[in-house]
């Protein structure tokens, strides 16, 4: 199969890439675009990095780039990979490598250039992901990735026990492909994993946080999530490393007992875990929403939550509140960036209660919301992801959503757009009050009670009807203050 006819039509940075190739083989070395964007381009995506494999070495490939004018970085020279820049875009050019592999859970123990091009594509981890496109445009396949590409299949090169044993960073990396491409896993990864699920101790937690992160992310994320929670993958510990001593922690065992946990039928037509993979994949896919999806429900059926009422069906008062409290635990153990952590507890806890639809209830509801946020601008988006939330929860009940929802988010975006809820929103400014009133707490006092005038309907938000309100309220504690003298 020869993809020149793509590569020239198609992408600039592969274009450049074969511009690469070119001069490495002018040189008198073979070179091949390889891995994720050749498999990319073969199913339509376009290839966020492009990797190169080259049967120069790091000095020789530094010295051809230097010829063309090309600058040079050297990343990882030590592993045999230098990134050339052209026009301004990087490639990651490496020396064709084996690999051998000793007691660390990821990295080899032992790397040796000087190989040729089928040993550096047998350490790869999946067939699909040892597709090369050479200086023609051709492909060469030497492991059958065309053809799992085609059936949309995840199979290990060789295996899947041997380069699992090598590498555990490759049972969640088959997880999160499998969440990317919507691919089925081949028969043989399921043992596989079964047998090396001890090896996933000796990952650290920020590569195991980021293939969970990228599969949470990913379009089929459910499948990936599924796979990593049925296979025991979630149920392990990794490694995190702390003034220089490793520890371990747990992955996320938290979700393990949602699989198969009964749910109101009332309400839900999926058990506890189905419920969450799809609210996961109806909310868009940003990483605070999709984690506080994966994590909304993570407190039913847990003892003290999960309760029975009078038709005998279960419930699980309080999980919401539960919930939140077990996901800033796991937030912070799996080192989650720290404002997508606050958030996501923010709307674990807040999931089960919105507003009613009349404009007294939304004040109110909002009013309590913006104590817990800085800004008006933090305020609206922490609602904003709210909705997404409850749009997301509903679509994965048996009702998916009623006009009460439509009605209670207009209402609750028309208030929020229409009142203030901080003092920076009023029409005129401390300064303002301090100039007639004199700095000092009574400033913001008069300003809370503005703000609580406004949204009740007494007072309107304008210069004038603020500056007339401050001058009735000076001229009132003017009086009292001399009656006192
Ligand atoms: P993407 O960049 O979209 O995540 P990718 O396939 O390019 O996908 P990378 O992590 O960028 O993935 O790795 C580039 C290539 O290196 C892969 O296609 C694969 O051939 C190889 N590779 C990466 N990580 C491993 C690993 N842990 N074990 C074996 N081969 C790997
Ligand atoms: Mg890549």
């Amino acid at each position: 199969m020869n993809l020149g006819w793509l590569i020239d039509k198609g992408v600039r940075d592969i274009k450049q890439a074969r511009m690469i190739l070119r001069a490495f083989s002018a040189s008198g070395f073979q070179a091949y675009i390889v891995g994720g964007a050749v498999r990319d381009l073969l199913l339509g995506i376009t290839p966020t990095d492009v990797d190169i494999c080259t049967s120069a070495k790091p000095e020789e490939i530094m010295a051809v780039a230097a010829r063309h004018g090309w600058n040079t970085e050297a990343v990882g020279a030590a592993f045999g990979s230098i990134m050339v820049i052209v026009n301004g875009q990087p490639y990651d050019v490496t020396t064709f490598r084996r690999e051998e592999y000793g007691l660390d859970s990821h990295r080899p123990s032992k790397v040796e250039w000087g190989v040729r091009l089928e040993d550096d594509l047998s350490r790869r981890d999946f067939t699909i992901n040892t597709l090369c496109i050479d200086g023609n445009g051709d492909i060469i396949d030497l492991f059958g990735g065309l053809q799992d590409l085609r059936h949309s299949i995840i199979r290990a090169v060789g295996d899947p026990c041997v380069r699992f044993a090598e590498d555990a960073l490759r049972m969640f990396r088959a997880a999160r492909f499998a969440a990317q491409l919507g691919f089925a896993l081949d028969r043989s990864i399921y043992p596989a994993v079964a047998a090396h699920l001890q090896r996933v101790r000796g990952l650290s937690v920020e590569r195991v946080r980021n293939e969970i992160e990228r599969t949470l992310l990913a379009k089929y994320a459910g499948r990936g999530l599924t796979f990593m929670l049925t296979s025991g993958l979630l149920n392990q510990e990794c490694r995190q490393r702390q003034a220089q001593r490793d520890s371990y922690t747990p992955i996320l065992p938290e979700l393990c007992h949602l699989y198969r946990l009964p749910q109101n039928s009332r309400y839900h037509h999926l058990d506890g875990w189905r419920h969450t993979v799809s609210a996961v994949e109806h909310i868009p896919a940003n990483l605070t929403l999709r984690w506080a999806a994966l994590l909304h429900d993570i407190g039913k059926g847990c003892p003290g939550i999960r309760g029975c009422n009078e038709a005998g069906q279960p419930t699980d008062y309080g999980h919401d509140k539960a919930g939140a409290a077990m996901a800033g635990v796991i937030l912070k153990r799996l080192k989650v960036d720290r404002e997508v952590a606050g958030r996501v507890v923010w709307l674990v806890a807040n999931h089960m209660h919105g507003p009613q639809e009349n404009l007294k209830s939304v004040v109110k509801w909002l009013r309590k919301r913006a104590k817990e946020f800085y800004s008006p601008e933090q305020l609206a988006q922490a609602i904003r992801q709210l909705f997404e939330l409850y749009r997301a929860d509903g679509l994965a009940t048996r009702h998916k959503l009623n006009r009460r929802f439509t009605e209670m988010e207009q209402a609750v975006t028309d208030c929020l757009a229409a009142l203030p809820f901080y003092p920076v929103q009023l029409a005129i400014s401390g300064g303002d009050i301090a100039s007639s009133l004199g700095a000092g707490p009574q400033v913001g006092e008069l300003q809370k009670k503005f703000l609580e005038r406004i949204q009740a309907g007494h007072l309107e938000n304008t210069k004038e009807a603020l500056l007339a309100a401050l001058a009735i309220y000076c001229n009132r504690r003017q009086k009292i203050a001399s009656r006192l003298e």
